[in-house]
């Protein structure tokens, strides 16, 4: 069974790919973006507390997302695509832990490199379509800040383990797949 964190920064294209490898491989596919969004959509409690977070760009508490993925992992018997988790390293931690909790190791994690300027303008381009609160040229600064602060550490602590996997994220989507394809058949 694989469980694949797919890792980069905003904008790098880590939902598309995602589609591309829960469809091949039949993983669930669990994106904490996601399933945060949901909770403001649905106007809960946990969504109402969240907004202002998410609209900042600024990462939401450990506890939370943590959780979220507890849950998951726990209902899971296909493999998981981890989307937007984790964040930082103590969440990367904790994701080590939860795996082994129920027998399981990561396989991999898949990170995709984009240029800086090429993130912003993807995303600038999102902002017409997607409808997203975040998709405005202030916040997206601050989620890229808060990447470069908080989540890129998360790459060393993979590599460290030897399980990360860099891809070209720049280019043809179809490309891009097939680089992640080979990435997977070759575990
Ligand atoms: P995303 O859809 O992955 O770009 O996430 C959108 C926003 O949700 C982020 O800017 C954070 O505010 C929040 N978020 C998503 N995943 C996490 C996570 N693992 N830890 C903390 N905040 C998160």
């Amino acid at each position: 069974m694989k469980n694949i964190v797919i890792f980069g920064a905003p904008g790098a294209g880590k939902g598309t790919q995602s589609d591309f490898i829960v469809e091949k491989y039949g993983l669930s596919h669990i994106s904490t973006g996601d399933l945060l969004r949901k909770e403001i959509a649905d106007q809960t409690e946990l969504g109402k507390r969240i907004k202002g977070i998410m609209d900042a760009g600024q990462l939401v508490s450990d506890d939370i997302v943590i959780e979220m993925i507890d849950k998951a992992i726990e209902h899971d018997n296909k493999g998981i695509l981890f989307d937007g988790f984790p964040r930082n390293v103590a969440q990367a931690e904790v994701l080590d832990q939860l795996l082994a909790k129920h027998g399981r190791t990561l396989s991999c994690m898949i990170r995709l490199d984009v240029p800086r300027e090429e993130l912003i303008r993807r995303m600038l381009e999102r902002a017409k379509v997607s409808g997203r609160s975040d998709d405005n040229e202030e916040t997206i600064k601050h989620r890229l800040v808060e990447y470069e602060n908080k989540t890129l550490p998360v790459a060393a602590y993979y590599a460290k383990q030897g399980k990360e996997v860099k891809i070209n994220g720049l280019g043809d989507i179809k490309r891009i797949s097939d680089d992640i394809a080979h990435a997977i058949e070759a575990l």
